[in-house]
């Protein structure tokens, strides 16, 4: 792609980075951005630029949180010795629409794939095992959609956790092989969560 402008060129570069989004693309986009009336562009800038300095993780499930500790963690409305252990963001959004779970997250940030050269370490793994060592938790749910990824991460925890007193379960399998939770309906989601079954009975079937 041949540029008349290195400023054009730049901004085409930097927008390319972005998953799914080729040169063509890019430069699309860049040139919408340019049309646009100055000050929506310079918005768009500074909301990017806020959010990327300003935003935490939740301390405690490790959710995107403008605070120290996220608005779920905080609602003295939620059983906090339930949780339900996630992937990223986009699960607990997606749990939170069905308005069927009133307990917490924890949210690993990924799931297991030697693969991708992600291991237990990289995740937010140790910290949930630490919450049920010091006997906070009495139920963990996993929801991490049923991926050979979210199978090995599920059994992985539940190896670290199973000989402390704590209740395990998993969403009920109404939601089909490889779906990822925040593409499930509401009411299928819903409806998992609520007829969640023993994890122990999720290993033999
Ligand atoms: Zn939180």
């Amino acid at each position: 792609m041949e540029f008349s402008s290195k400023l054009l060129e730049n901004a085409v570069n930097e927008m390319s980075q972005l998953p799914g989004i080729g040169k063509r693309t890019a430069l699309r986009l860049v040139l919408n951005l340019l049309r646009q009336p100055k000050e929506q562009t310079l918005n768009l800038a500074k909301a990017l630029s806020t959010m990327r300095s300003d935003i935490k993780f939740c301390k405690s499930c490790h959710n995107i949180s403008d605070n120290d500790l996220c608005e779920i963690c905080i609602n003295p409305h939620r059983t906090d010795s339930l949780i339900c252990v996630v992937e990223d963001i986009r699960d607990v959004m997606a749990i939170e629409n069905t308005s069927s779970f009133r307990g917490l997250y924890h949210v690993l940030g990924g799931k297991i794939s030697p693969m991708d050269g992600v291991g237990p370490n990289e995740l937010n793994i140790q910290s949930l095992v630490d919450k049920v060592e010091q006997g906070k938790i009495k139920e963990i749910i996993f929801a991490l959609g049923s991926t050979m990824e979210g199978d090995t991460t599920n059994f992985y925890i539940y190896k670290q956790i199973q000989d402390f007193d704590v209740v395990t379960s998993t969403i009920s399998r109404g939601i089909s092989v490889g779906n990822e939770l925040e593409y499930t309906d509401e009411v299928t989601l819903g409806r998992s969560i609520i007829n969640r079954i023993p994890f122990e009975i999720s290993l033999k079937s």
